[in-house]
């Protein structure tokens, strides 16, 4: 691997800190890597952590309350630090050749923005903001030359297989099925935050595991296939498949299918993105397929999982329904982690606040964003909406 320097968005969450040991090992097999940039939330000693191995020339945080305390416990480090969403915004846009992208959610997408806009590569983590503001965030991609690297499984499943991208046929996104795959439906309805976390194949932090149990993630994950490789909605098909060893596949229109398989371990799309258009050696468990023994796949239920179709019906319909329906879903997660509603509730928050939008009488949500000030407003109506109906959903 030759040398260079990298910054880390979100290095506190599940992505960012497989980031860091993808990072340490390659570095303890002699690559030099610079670290320049590193990103928090809140966590500040899992950032302090973080910096000891990573040695980065900056770090911010994106709760302004914590930059002195920030400060007392970086700068022996030698750590410059900042604090707050100017702060955030900074880290993506100090040089770095490659940027991995993982904070989680919409505040993700203006520092990724930031490593976007200087043409850097980009490990795009985040799906919210690719979802968010697909079309305009594909645009300024190639506007200013930034290569964007699918780190989420099935997008570099499909990078990684996608040799002749003008003879596919369709496109097929795998999905375990997560903890609910086979729970009834009144099981789902009191459904604890703790038992939607549980992941039955991966370990992830609490919003994208909470999406992978109402099938949200595969939804946003179609959204954001169909943004990144510009293929239509009727072109992409989802499979679950429980074991999760295949990433997903590709079809070509000699009836070939390439798939690419691999334990489930986000170190290996990672790496990936990180050694491109190399490969890397990498620690992560190999594929034991005698071990694994069948490979099993199934059509997903729409009755039990409606999110699936709520996101197909949002990409149809266009950007600004895409920025919104991924604003929508995070307040409704974030109600239903904050035990202020039940499982289902969260398909039906995201469902009566799309149709609350598509009848408003501003038509916020028909016709695709220009900006990414149009954008926020869709996103901000969108939260809203979504406040707003769960609420009502809370006091019932
Ligand atoms: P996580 O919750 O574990 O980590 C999120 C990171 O973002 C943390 O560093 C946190 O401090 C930071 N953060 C949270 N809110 C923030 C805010 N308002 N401003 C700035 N920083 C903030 O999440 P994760 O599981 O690592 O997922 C990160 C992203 O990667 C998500 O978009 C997710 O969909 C995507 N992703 C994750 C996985 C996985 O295996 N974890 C797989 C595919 C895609
Ligand atoms: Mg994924």
């Amino acid at each position: 691997m030759t040398a260079r320097s990298v910054s880390i968005l979100g290095v506190t969450g599940s992505i960012g800190q497989s980031t860091r040991r993808v990072i340490e090992e390659v570095r303890a097999q002699g690559a030099e890597i610079q670290v320049e940039a590193v990103t928090a939330g809140a966590n500040l000693p899992a950032l302090v952590e973080a910096c000891r191995s990573l040695r980065p020339r900056f770090a911010a945080v994106a709760d302004p309350a914590l930059l002195l305390d920030a400060r007392d416990a970086l700068a022996p480090l030698g750590v410059e630090v900042g604090a707050g969403v100017g702060a955030l915004e900074e880290a993506g846009a100090r040089r770095a050749d490659w940027v991995m992208s993982a904070i989680v959610g919409a505040a993700g997408l203006t520092p990724t923005m930031a490593a976007v806009r200087r043409g850097a590569s980009v490990a795009l983590a985040n799906k919210e903001c690719l979802v968010c503001a697909g079309p305009l965030f594909i645009e300024a991609a190639k506007a200013h030359g930034a290569r964007l690297l699918p780190v989420d499984s099935e997008h570099n499943a499909i990078f990684q297989v996608l040799t002749h991208p003008e003879r596919v046929e369709k496109l097929t996104l795998t999905a375990s099925g997560g903890p609910f795959r086979t729970a009834s439906k009144e099981a789902m309805a009191v459904a604890t935050p703790d038992q939607a976390c549980a992941h039955p194949r991966w370990s992830m932090g609490r919003k994208i595991s909470v999406d992978s149990a109402t099938l949200m993630n595969k939804g946003l994950e179609l959204i954001e296939a169909s943004y990144l490789f510009g293929f239509k909605s009727d072109l992409i098909d989802v499979l679950v498949h429980p074991q999760s060893t295949i990433h997903s596949l590709v079809h070509y229109v000699d009836g070939s299918v390439l798939a690419q398989m691999a334990t489930p371990d986000m170190r290996i799309p990672i790496a990936y993105a990180l050694a491109w258009p190399d490969r890397a050696l990498v620690s992560a468990a190999r594929l034991d397929l005698a071990g694994v023994g069948q490979l099993t796949f199934e059509a997903p239920d729409s009755e039990r999982f409606p999110a699936l179709g709520l996101c197909r019906a949002a990409l149809n319909r266009g950007a600004a329904a895409t920025t919104a329906i991924s604003a929508a879903n995070e307040i409704a997660v974030e109600a239903f982690l904050s035990g202020r509603i039940g499982f289902l509730d969260i398909c039906r928050v995201v469902e009566e606040a799309m149709s609350e939008l598509e009848g408003a009488e501003s038509g916020l949500i028909a016709k695709s964003p220009t900006s990414f000030d149009e954008v926020a407003a869709v996103d901000q109506a969108a939260r809203g909406a979504a406040q707003r109906i769960a609420g009502s959903l809370a006091a019932a």
